[in-house]
């Protein structure tokens, strides 16, 4: 971490705040996790903390402690809006770009509080005053704990916040599978166990604790939906509203059916395609040098890292099928290693 950048942010805290902090679209374990985490620490420094997200999180993450005390906008517009507001500072994190904010967007950019950023994602856009962006990292929760630590003041580093931070840190690397070849992730999570945190407990929380329609769901993707281009090393799962209504679905149960098609051998390319109200959701992973954050850029309105990005398609699940079948001849050398 820079410490020019950390001295300024410190500085900023030195007096109590009004302290909002805010994270991105369809905010996932490291966006909620992070949020968290940071916000029993600036709370415990005596600011006056709001968490506020753009819409609300997947249920398997309704166990973190505070979560009961975050705004949704998308419930609660009014509220929210005027929060942010009269924030004197606003945290902005596990993003890049105020775009991600979606409905919070306007709102944070017309605020007069200083922002910071606090993310791992590349080539953040030159919209915050204070930058804290790390690729090289695990998460935005590892880079929270740093971030943390620097302060020197271990007793407020408590078991809560080491369980939002633990939470951050296993979603974002698939359960420690990847973006975690790092000494300093595991060097933090020995910390968080020494804080007490129970890692298999925590485990079991999250990703035990599927509906019936939610495993069924992934069954049918896998024996119904699943598309399997070797001569491209692809493959890809598409759903369509009318199949999500078939089963039940809520938010966050269609998180991880991607990467069982990654996981088969030869594809360095896995696409699982959503149908929302105005347009196609695109998550895109990949193995090893091909990437995805590259392809969701150039094609997709979108972005992420390198392994693992995210996009927009506005053409209808036929057209979207169709350029990506048009576009997999263009990256066939690419995507063959
Ligand atoms: P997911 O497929 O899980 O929605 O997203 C994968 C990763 O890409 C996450 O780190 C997420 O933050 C990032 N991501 C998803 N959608 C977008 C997008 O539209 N723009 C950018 N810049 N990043 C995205
Ligand atoms: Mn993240």
């Amino acid at each position: 971490m820079d410490s020019a950048v950390f001295e300024s942010i410190r500085q900023l805290l030195i007096t109590p705040k009004r302290i909002v902090i805010t994270s991105h679209v369809n905010p996932d374990g490291d966006a909620v996790g992070s949020s968290l985490g940071l916000y029993w620490f600036l709370s415990g420094l005596g600011h006056q903390v709001q968490v506020i997200i753009p819409n609300s999180f997947p249920s398997f993450l309704s166990w973190l402690p505070g979560c009961d005390r975050i705004v949704h906008h998308k419930g609660k517009s009014q509220e929210s809006l005027q929060f942010i507001e009269s924030a004197e500072v606003i945290f902005c994190l596990d993003f890049n770009a105020l775009n991600r904010l979606d409905t919070l967007e306007e709102s944070v950019r017309n605020s007069n509080g200083t922002r910071v950023l606090i993310d791992h994602h590349a080539q953040p856009v030159q919209e915050f005053d204070h930058l804290i962006s790390i690729v090289e990292t695990s998460s935005t929760s590892e880079i929270v704990f740093d971030f943390m630590d620097a302060f020197n003041v271990p007793h407020l580093i408590d078991k809560k916040i080491a369980e939002c931070l633990f939470v951050g840190i296993m979603t974002d690397t698939g359960s420690f599978s990847f973006g975690c070849n790092y000494v300093n992730t595991f060097n933090i999570v020995a910390r968080l166990i020494s804080l007490g945190i129970d890692v298999e407990h925590i485990h079991r929380l999250v990703y035990d604790t599927y509906t019936e329609s939610r495993m069924r769901l992934l069954g049918y993707s896998l024996s119904e939906k699943l598309k399997v281009l070797g001569n491209y090393h692809t493959a890809y799962i598409s759903l369509t509203k009318k199949e999500l209504r078939q089963f039940r679905h809520q938010i966050g149960d269609t998180e991880g059916i991607v990467n069982y098609a990654l996981s088969i051998k030869g594809i360095n390319l896995a696409i699982l395609l959503i149908e929302r109200e105005k347009y196609i959701r695109l998550s895109l992973r990949s193995k090893g040098k091909f990437s995805v954050n590259d392809l969701a850029r150039q094609y997709f309105n979108g972005g992420g890292h390198k392994n693992a990005a995210g996009g927009n398609s506005y053409a209808n699940m036929e057209q979207t099928l169709e350029k990506i079948h048009g576009l997999l001849p263009l990256l066939k050398d690419q995507l063959n290693y």
